[in-house]
């Protein structure tokens, strides 16, 4: 978090512990799960918005536009017709055959990895970019680790005529050269931050403060559901286009009309919340799978990182760790606020999958169906691979997974771990 973003430059990561806040007002059975956090946008203890008081305007007004935007038309129809004939929306539902009939299941794949720049962090930035216009803003930042929400920001940005700056952490901009460039081809100013660790809590540290110190013409675009109230919220109802095609989708293919099990991979966690805001009013089992390298549902504990109270991976002082997966998608150090509640009251399960298990399940899927899946959402996979074979899904059972993202970024990190 940024308690004070101009004296605490050497630390800004230090997750500040409880601070007294009044907690817990909204039991999580007092609200029906996932819908309107609120004006607090608590999650059951979780969320919040832990900023400094010279961002609580900006934090106000984006919330009021956005409340104003999702029920307005105009503004609803222009989003889903730029999902439509631009992003490449609804995405299919793909059976997974061959790979069904040797694990004794139905599995489905939301084919987000066919979505336009090949995962679902463009529903996001649409929504975004389209409310920053509405707000007046000509300008987006945003944070990247990996680059994968810079190039989906600068990509909008190009959509729709406003400049774009993403932070990177140093680290990060030499890791990732080629997205680097992408972003530059798009339009975009990459800018590396050199403080910290020099990776993406440290970029995301950035981009608040320069949001603070510019908020007139600048709009923030988070990348997941993190963040201060509106983000956690705002960024799930941009994503929920996944579980509502989704449900359909199954009612369509499926004769129970739902699943039996939904699993998702988490980083912040912005794929799981929108494919299990689909569910969530049924009996369908949720699962989010993290990487055992980065596992604050797991792992973690309760603190404060980057303006919201969560399960945050830190040690006995507060100060941040470093995740580390296979899959730099998923090496937030947090998770978004609505995961820790729905974990907290049971309704989802949070579990982990290992680099070896993930390299595993994405070369399996290639070779069963054709399908290159990114590293991330091979954590999904793997999860359901050894819950097969462990008996914790059951045979006969539907699951569908979200595919959160095409793999063609991995190549080069998949051949250095597969003999072929
Ligand atoms: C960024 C990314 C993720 C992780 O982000 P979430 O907010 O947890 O969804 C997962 N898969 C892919 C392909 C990504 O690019």
């Amino acid at each position: 978090m940024i308690s004070n973003p101009g004296t605490e430059a050497s630390s800004p990561d230090i997750a500040t512990r409880d601070q007294g806040e009044p907690t817990a007002v909204l039991a999580a059975a007092e609200r029906s799960l996932m819908s309107d956090p609120g004006h607090r946008g608590r999650f059951a203890e979780f969320g919040g918005r832990f900023v400094p008081e010279s961002l609580i305007p900006a934090c106000e007004e984006l919330e009021a536009a956005f409340r104003d935007a999702r029920i307005d038309p105009h503004f609803t129809q222009r989003l889903s017709h730029l999902l439509d004939v631009y992003a490449g929306r609804p995405t299919p539902v793909t059976p997974a055959p061959r790979l069904s009939a040797e694990l004794g299941i139905t599995l489905l794949l939301k084919r987000e990895d066919l979505a336009h720049t090949g995962s679902h962090k463009i529903n996001n930035v649409i929504g975004q970019s389209l409310l920053a216009q509405r707000m007046g803003r000509t300008r987006l930042i945003a944070e990247t680790g990996a680059g994968q929400h810079g190039v989906a920001t600068a990509t909008a940005g190009a959509l729709l005529g406003l400049d774009v700056t993403v932070y990177m952490g140093e680290v990060d901009t030499a890791r990732q050269e080629l997205n680097v460039f992408r972003m530059e081809l798009l339009g975009a100013e990459v800018v590396p931050v050199t403080t910290g660790t020099r990776t993406l809590k440290d970029a995301t540290n950035e981009a608040l403060r320069q949001w603070v110190s510019r908020t007139e013409d600048t709009y923030y675009c988070i990348g997941s559901v993190m963040g201060p109230h509106p983000y956690p919220w705002m960024v799930r109802e941009f994503q929920r286009v996944i579980g509502r095609e989704a449900r359909q989708q199954c009612a369509s293919l499926l004769i129970r009309g739902v699943p039996d099990v939904v699993v998702a991979c988490v980083g912040g966690g912005s794929n799981a919340a929108g494919t299990f805001a689909g569910f969530v009013d049924t009996t369908t089992r949720l699962v989010g799978v993290e990487a055992a390298g980065g596992a604050a549902m797991t792992d973690g504990s309760v603190g404060i990182l980057h303006g919201f109270r969560s399960q945050v991976l830190q040690d006995e002082d507060g100060q941040i760790a470093e995740a580390h997966s296979i899959s730099a998608g998923l090496d937030y150090p947090g998770v978004g606020p609505e995961h820790a509640a729905l974990g907290g009251s049971g309704r989802a399960e949070y579990v982990t999958a290992t680099d070896e298990e993930v390299v595993e399940a994405v070369v399996r899927l290639a070779r069963a169906e054709g399908i290159l899946a990114a590293l991330e959402s091979g954590h999904a996979l793997a999860w359901i691979l050894r819950a097969v074979a462990s008996g914790d899904i059951t045979p006969g059972s539907t699951v569908l997974m979200t595919l959160s993202g095409r793999g063609d970024k991995d190549v080069s990190e998949l051949r250095k771990r597969v003999g072929t």
